[in-house]
């Protein structure tokens, strides 16, 4: 599942190949990808202007007052092809520009979606989250707060998007493991220098995972269809020896797998 720092990249990849392009048409081809969010019918898409990211959701604003938003949940890719010729096994949608390049969102799971909303709408799901992960309101302050009489496992908290945004089962085992937590710790049992620990840690891994293009673990893939580089570096997850010598415990928290080494996590 795509986080933080694959759905970085992919908005890196956007930004060099999209900006100033004219949509004709977006085309779903597996019905219940794109839904347009308000009444109003839609005249034109006009002319991509920006495009950015809130923890792991895309926005692509055009200039006439539209607001695309992606998520890709567990599967989808968006990948840019100067021309419509070789369209990708799990095509759900497509959308079409002026000079007849096309951006594909393939998504063999079909969790991902593109709504369109107007600019000036407010997005619910977007108004929940908590800050992005990389942004300065994520702060150990706001994470001491936050974290203070709660009674679930630190890593729980960490995937929880209205506490903080983008980070998922990847990063919170290398964030935990590198600020030397346990995952499975109380949330209000951590001390402040842990606290402290978790948001340095987060600050350092997520920028150095979008410097190597996010992880490929299974099937992420940036828009010009090239793997991370990530992996490469992983120290926990999906390992089987710790860097001192331990063998790594794999357990399952809230149905998700969960690594950690018990002599450097506390
Ligand atoms: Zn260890």
């Amino acid at each position: 599942m795509p986080e933080l720092p694959e759905v970085q990249t992919v908005v890196k990849g956007l930004q060099a190949n999209i900006i100033g392009k004219k949509i004709t048409s977006i085309i779903e081809i597996r019905s219940g990808t794109v839904s347009q969010k308000f009444d109003s019918k839609i005249t034109g898409y006009g002319t991509i202007e920006k495009i950015t990211r809130i923890g792991k959701y895309i926005l692509i604003d055009t200039d006439v007052g539209l607001r695309l938003v992606v998520h890709l949940r567990m599967t989808g890719k968006l990948i840019f092809k100067q021309q419509d010729l070789h369209r990708p096994q799990h095509l759900r949608a497509l959308i079409e520009f002026y000079d007849n390049s096309v951006l594909y969102f393939d998504d063999t799971r079909t969790f991902g979606s593109i709504n369109i909303y107007r600019k000036t709408q407010k997005i619910p799901s977007i108004q929940m989250l908590g800050p992005d992960a990389l942004s300065n309101d994520f702060s150990s302050d706001y994470l001491w707060q936050v974290l203070e009489n709660r009674k679930a496992p630190i890593k729980n908290l960490l995937l929880d998007q209205s506490v903080v945004a983008g980070l998922g089962n990847i990063y919170v085992a290398e964030i935990l493991f590198r600020a030397q937590v346990l995952p499975q710790k109380k949330a209000r049992h951590l001390k402040q220098y842990e606290v402290k620990r978790i948001v340095a840690e987060t600050k350092k891994i997520l920028p150095e995972a979008i410097k190597h293009n996010g992880t490929t673990i299974s099937d992420y893939k940036n828009v010009d269809g090239k793997s991370g580089e990530f992996q490469n570096f992983l120290r926990i997850y999906g390992k089987q020896k710790c860097q001192c010598g331990e063998n790594i415990t794999k357990i399952k928290q809230a149905g998700r797998s969960t690594f950690y080494c018990s002599k450097c996590q506390k």
